[in-house]
């Protein structure tokens, strides 16, 4: 890829998470039964007639607002054409004329320091299609079955200008924006239901011409991790073209998830032309200062603000503070810790490592993590107490993680406490003195290194539970004496 850079833009889909749907009053929710979410609206039967939701309308906005858009005063609603069986009007209602938000800005914070600005062409408000399910059971072999529980779902889209120039800045792009989304509560994201959709266009052009070189469009990319990896196949494919003297097909694609590529599904000769027209049954929205002001007032402290704010309220380290404040949830559960109990480094350090790494296996969020602030308080206060060690308390946070039970509980019931007692103590000491005599001795002629492995034998006899503090003075006096 020497001679050649990406140019990538994206098109975001996130479904908002108001509870009814955007034009009709339909329960907005995920995994019910399928075709039980459908009014006649839905459905798209002849004569029912859409009504915009304010929630939903109110949480665009936000975005738009939080993404620095110029507002559109008067914005309005249109028909996008298209025939699909999931489709049931045959059109999509959408905002091609007058989108709520232009010339946008998302602020990345790169990992060697940089900052750079991702422009934002248009955010805009429509409606999500159902959904086909295609059966694999041999009885239903070359049937399609038509879910239309997903059709009117709220949808934002996010129209990036194509600023971005790698997989770094993409993939910063794509976590900053997901983190913005759940600040404002204007969506889950869970890219697992769907709430997260991507379309990568990607064009390849030689390194330090200010020309755009021919695109293609990845359609249908469900998660961060696939749209990373759709991307990077493109590199791949789109600079072998060139470098061999070829020229890239402007098309449309599909990304494989399973089979990790892309595949042709539309070229530039059979281009979409969706016939846009405003939709007679909407009337346009117009947005007054009143309503502009309070919904900039009511903004929630994002990311950037929040970070700095943790720097200096909590003297965290600038790489904690990131870490702690790229999802709002995490970015609560340090502070209601901090809130029980003043030990913000501390709690830091178990968040980034411990707890972080616990979701990851076990696909949980924080807010559904067995280890609750007000235990993993509790679990620092006994190592903080002496009660136990840093190394038996990341034990017991598995426990807590695996039963639900507090710290304590877990401590009192294997009888993990730690051992204090000096008369205990100093009888396990003698025994690893007399089974060592070699690293005994050498500790004695000067080889203060050699302590450590004595340390290590007395921790392996007392299953970790030795108190240090108390044990190794105690050593050392014992191997002097
Ligand atoms: P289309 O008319 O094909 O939908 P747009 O100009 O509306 O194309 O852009 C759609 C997306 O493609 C935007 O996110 C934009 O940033 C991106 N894009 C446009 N041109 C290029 C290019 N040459 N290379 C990569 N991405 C591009
Ligand atoms: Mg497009």
């Amino acid at each position: 890829m020497a001679g050649f850079e990406p140019v990538i833009g994206l098109e975001v889909h996130t479904e908002l998470n108001s509870e009814s749907k955007v034009f009709c009053d339909d329960p907005n929710i995920f995994g019910a039964e399928p075709n039980t979410q459908v009014s006649p609206i839905s459905l798209g039967l002849p004569g029912t007639l859409p009504v915009l939701n304010k929630v939903s309308f109110e949480k665009a906005l936000r975005t738009a607002v939080a993404l620095h858009c110029d507002i559109t005063r008067r914005t309005s609603f249109d028909r996008k054409h298209y025939y699909y069986p999931d489709l049931p009007k045959n059109y999509q209602i959408s905002q091609d004329y007058d989108p709520l938000g232009r010339n946008g800005f998302v602020d990345l914070h790169l990992k060697d320091g940089q900052q750079k600005k991702i422009r934002i062409n248009n955010i805009h408000l429509e409606e999500d299609a159902g959904k086909l399910v295609h059966p694999t059971d041999p009885a239903s072999r070359g049937l399609s079955w038509v879910d239309l529980n997903r059709a009117g779902m709220p949808l934002l889209e996010i129209v990036t200008e194509p600023d971005i120039r790698n997989l770094e800045e993409m993939e910063v792009f794509m976590q900053t924006l997901r983190g913005i989304l759940r600040y404002l509560d204007v969506s889950d994201c869970k890219m697992q239901e769907g709430s997260l959709r991507f379309e990568v266009n990607l064009s390849m052009r030689p390194k330090g011409s200010d020309e755009f070189g021919t695109k293609v469009e990845v359609k249908n990319v469900g998660s961060i991790k696939a749209a990373l990896r759709a991307a990077k196949y493109e590199i791949i494919r789109q600079t072998e073209i060139l470098e061999s003297g070829g020229e890239v097909v402007q098309q449309t694609c599909l990304w494989d998830d399973d089979k990790g590529e892309t595949r042709p599904m539309r070229s530039k000769e059979v281009a979409k032309d969706y016939r846009y027209f405003p939709d007679p049954d909407l009337p346009p929205v117009a947005i007054s200062e009143g309503w502009l002001n309070s919904v900039q007032n009511d903004l929630p402290e994002l990311q950037d603000a929040k970070r700095i704010r943790f720097i200096d309220q909590y003297g965290l380290p600038e790489y904690d503070a990131g870490v702690l404040v790229s999802d709002r949830t995490i970015a609560d559960y340090f502070e209601t810790c901090c809130g029980l109990h003043s030990a913000p480094k501390t709690f830091s350090n178990w968040i980034m490592v411990e707890v972080l790494r616990e979701l990851q296996n076990r696909e949980i969020e924080i807010d559904e993590c067995p280890l609750t602030p007000k235990r993993l308080v509790e679990l620092v206060k006994l190592v903080e107490g002496g009660t136990i060690s840093n190394n038996i308390a990341k034990e017991v946070l598995l426990d807590v993680m695996e039963t639900g039970k507090s710290p304590s509980e877990v401590v009192e019931e294997k009888g993990l406490k730690q051992e204090s007692d000096e008369g205990a103590l100093l009888a396990i000491i003698q025994e690893v003195i007399e089974e060592n005599p070699g690293p005994a001795e050498e500790f004695r002629s000067g080889k203060e290194k050699a302590i450590g492995f004595l340390m290590g034998q007395v921790m392996k006899k007392t299953q970790g539970k030795a108190n240090p503090g108390v044990c190794k003075p105690l050593l050392e006096k014992q191997l002097r004496s």
